[in-house]
C-alpha cells in the first residue's frame, strides 16, 4: 500500500520505475501486454539532444519552438533542452549503446527542422527497439521493481479528491485492487482510435480516458501529428513506416498516372515540410491514388534493407513496385496535462511521455523530442513522487473492485463498433478537418456510443476520447501545427 504504481513500459514507464527505485523506493510496474509492447519499442528514427560540438540547449528550443507553432511553453522546452543531455549520460551509464564513428564518438544526424545535427541513434533504424532492451533488463535485474506484464489498468480509485489506487486487469479480466499513494500513467499514444496509424495495438488511449474518468484535466487533444508515408495496406494494422529518408534519398510520391502531385501543394514537393506533404497525401489518398516511387533510386532495396524487408512482407519491393500510401496517425502532442514535475491536475497522479501535455509541443512536435521528453519528464516524475513519499508518507486503506470491474468479453461485442470509429476517425478527424465533417463525426461517435453493448467499457472509453478528440477540432477554428481546417485555413492571431 506505501508502493507507487506506474503504469506502462514505454520509455517512460520504465525511466520512472527505474529513478523512483533508484530513489530508494520500492515500486510496482504493469503493463498490459508485454515489455515489447510499446510505441517506444517501435521507434525508428532516434532521440534529438544537444550534445555534439556547435550545438546548444539554446538552438534546440529555438527549433523545439518553432515547430511547435507557437503553442509551447518555454520554460518546459527549456527543461526539456538543458536536462536532455544529463539524461542520455545517465542512460549511457546503464548500459545504452548509441551508434558511434570511427574515433568512438557519438554519431548525431541531421532531421527536417532541426538547424543541428543532434539526433542519436541505436543499431541505425533500431533505437527504440534497443532502448527498450537496455531498460527492460535494467528494470528486471532491480530488486525494488516489480514487474507484471499482461496487467491492465482499467481505472483508477478516487477518495476524497485524491488518487488512492487503481483497479487492474489479468489476463483473464479479473480484476485486482491495487492500492497506493501515487499512480505515474505512462500509457503512450492513441493512434488506435484511427484506422489507419503507425502506432501497435496497446495505444488504445486508455491513460487519457482512465484519468479524464477520475476527474484529471486533457488539453491539446486536438494536436495530432500524421506521418506522411505509411505503407497502405487495407486491414494491416499498424500500417508500416516509410522512412521519410527515402524521399530525401530521391523518391517521389506519385499517382497512378505517374504524376508527382506534392509540386501542386509546394514547390519543394517531396522535401516540403511533414504536415504539408502529409495533407497533399491526404487529399490522394481518400481516392486510393497516392503511391510512393523509389523504383528510380541507386540501389534503393540494397540502402534501405529494414524497409525492403517489410514491403516483402506484402509481396512489394522498392526496386519494382509503386507502394501505396496514406498518411498515418502517428504522435498525439495533447494529453493528461501536467506540470513540470509530471503532475496531472488531480492530487495523487502523475503522468509521462506521450500520454501526458507537458507543454513541450505545442502545436506539432519536432522530429525526435518525443523520447527525450518520455525520459526527462519520466525523471521529473519519479523524482517528485520520490519527495512525496519522503515527505508526506501516507498510508491508504484498501478497497475492492466493484462488481462490473472485470472484462468477460462484452468488448469482443464492440468490434464493429471500434472499427466504425476507427474509419470515420481518419476520415473526418484526420489529417483534413472541416466543421460539416466534425460535427457530422461527433454525431456519428454519439450513435455508437449509444450501440455499446453493456458493459463493454474499453470500447466505450474509446468512443468517448474519440468524441473529445472530434469537438475540441471543432472548436478550434483555425489551422496550427498538426491540426488543419480547411475551412480555417489560417492560425489565429493571437494565439
Ligand atoms: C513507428 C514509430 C516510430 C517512431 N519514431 C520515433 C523516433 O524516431 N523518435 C522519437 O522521439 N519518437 C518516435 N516515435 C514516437 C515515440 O516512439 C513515442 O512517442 C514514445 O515512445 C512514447 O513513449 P511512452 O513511454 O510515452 O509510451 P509507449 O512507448 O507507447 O508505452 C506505453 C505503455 O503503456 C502500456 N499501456 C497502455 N495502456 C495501458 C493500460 N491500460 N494498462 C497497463 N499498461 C498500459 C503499453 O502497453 C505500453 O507498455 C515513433 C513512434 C512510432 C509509432
Amino acid at each position: 500500500m506505501h508502493r507507487p504504481l506506474v503504469v506502462g513500459t514505454g520509455i517512460a514507464g520504465l525511466w520512472s520505475a527505474w529513478r523512483l527505485a533508484a530513489e530508494g523506493h520500492d515500486v510496482r510496474l504493469v503493463t498490459k501486454g508485454t515489455l515489447e509492447d510499446s510505441n517506444t519499442a517501435w521507434a525508428q528514427g532516434g532521440i534529438a539532444v544537444a550534445m555534439d560540438v556547435g550545438d546548444s540547449p539554446a538552438l534546440h528550443a529555438a527549433d523545439t519552438i518553432a515547430a511547435s507553432d507557437g503553442l509551447a511553453d518555454p520554460i518546459a522546452v527549456d527543461v526539456l533542452v538543458t536536462e536532455g543531455p544529463d539524461r542520455i549520460r545517465e542512460l549511457l551509464g546503464l548500459g545504452a549503446q548509441f551508434d558511434r564513428g570511427p574515433d568512438g564518438a557519438l554519431v548525431f544526424g541531421l532531421e527536417a527542422a532541426h538547424s543541428r545535427a543532434r539526433i542519436i541513434h541505436s543499431e541505425g533504424d533500431r533505437t527504440g527497439a534497443a532502448l527498450v532492451a537496455t531498460l527492460s533488463k535494467v528494470v528486471r535485474a532491480h530488486p525494488k521493481i516489480e514487474l507484471i506484464e499482461e496487467a491492465r489498468v482499467r481505472r483508477l480509485v478516487v477518495q476524497d479528491g485524491r488518487v488512492v489506487g487503481a483497479i487492474v486487469l489479468n489476463v483473464e479480466g479479473e480484476p485486482t485492487a491495487i492500492a497506493t499513494p501515487a499512480v505515474v500513467l505512462a500509457t503512450g499514444g492513441v493512434g488506435q482510435l484511427f484506422e489507419i496509424t503507425t502506432n501497435p495495438s496497446v495505444a488504445t488511449a486508455d491513460g487519457w480516458a482512465i484519468a479524464q474518468a477520475a476527474g484529471a484535466e486533457l488539453h491539446h487533444v486536438e494536436f495530432l501529428q500524421f506521418h506522411p508515408t505509411a505503407l497502405h495496406i487495407p486491414g494491416i494494422n499498424p500500417a508500416p513506416l516509410l522512412t521519410e529518408a527515402l524521399r530525401g534519398a530521391g523518391a517521389w510520391l506519385v499517382g497512378a498516372n505517374g504524376d508527382r502531385f506534392t509540386f501542386e501543394a509546394d514547390p519543394r514537393g517531396e522535401l516540403a515540410p511533414r504536415d504539408i506533404v502529409a495533407r497533399a497525401v491526404a487529399g490522394r489518398a481518400l481516392r486510393g491514388d497516392a503511391f510512393l516511387d523509389a523504383r528510380h533510386v541507386a540501389d534503393v532495396a540494397g540502402r534501405f534493407p529494414g524497409v525492403e524487408v517489410l514491403v516483402a512482407r506484402h509481396g512489394l519491393s522498392l526496386a519494382t513496385d509503386l507502394l501505396p500510401v496514406a498518411p498515418a496517425m502517428h504522435y498525439a502532442m495533447g494529453g493528461i496535462r501536467t506540470d513540470l514535475d509530471g503532475a496531472a491536475t488531480l492530487p495523487g497522479l502523475w503522468a509521462v511521455g506521450e500520454c501526458a501535455q507537458t507543454g513541450v509541443h505545442g502545436a506539432n512536435r519536432l522530429a525526435s523530442n518525443s523520447l527525450l521528453e518520455g525520459l526527462v519528464f519520466a525523471d521529473r516524475a519519479g523524482r517528485s513522487v520520490s519527495r512525496m513519499l519522503t515527505e508526506q508518507p501516507r498510508r491508504v486503506s484498501s478497497f475492492a473492485p466493484a462488481p462490473n470491474d472485470g472484462d468477460h468479453g462484452p468488448d469482443a461485442l464492440g468490434a464493429d463498433i471500434v472499427r466504425a470509429m476507427r474509419r470515420l476517425m481518419t476520415r473526418d478527424v484526420g489529417v483534413l478537418r472541416t466543421e460539416h465533417g466534425l460535427a457530422e463525426a461527433e454525431v456519428a461517435l454519439a450513435d455508437l456510443r449509444a450501440a455499446v453493448p453493456e458493459g463493454a467499457w474499453h470500447v466505450a472509453d474509446q468512443l468517448r476520447i474519440a468524441a473529445l478528440i472530434a469537438r475540441e477540432a471543432r472548436r478550434r477554428r483555425e489551422s496550427r501545427g498538426g491540426h488543419r481546417r480547411t475551412d480555417f485555413p489560417n492560425p489565429r492571431t493571437p494565439v
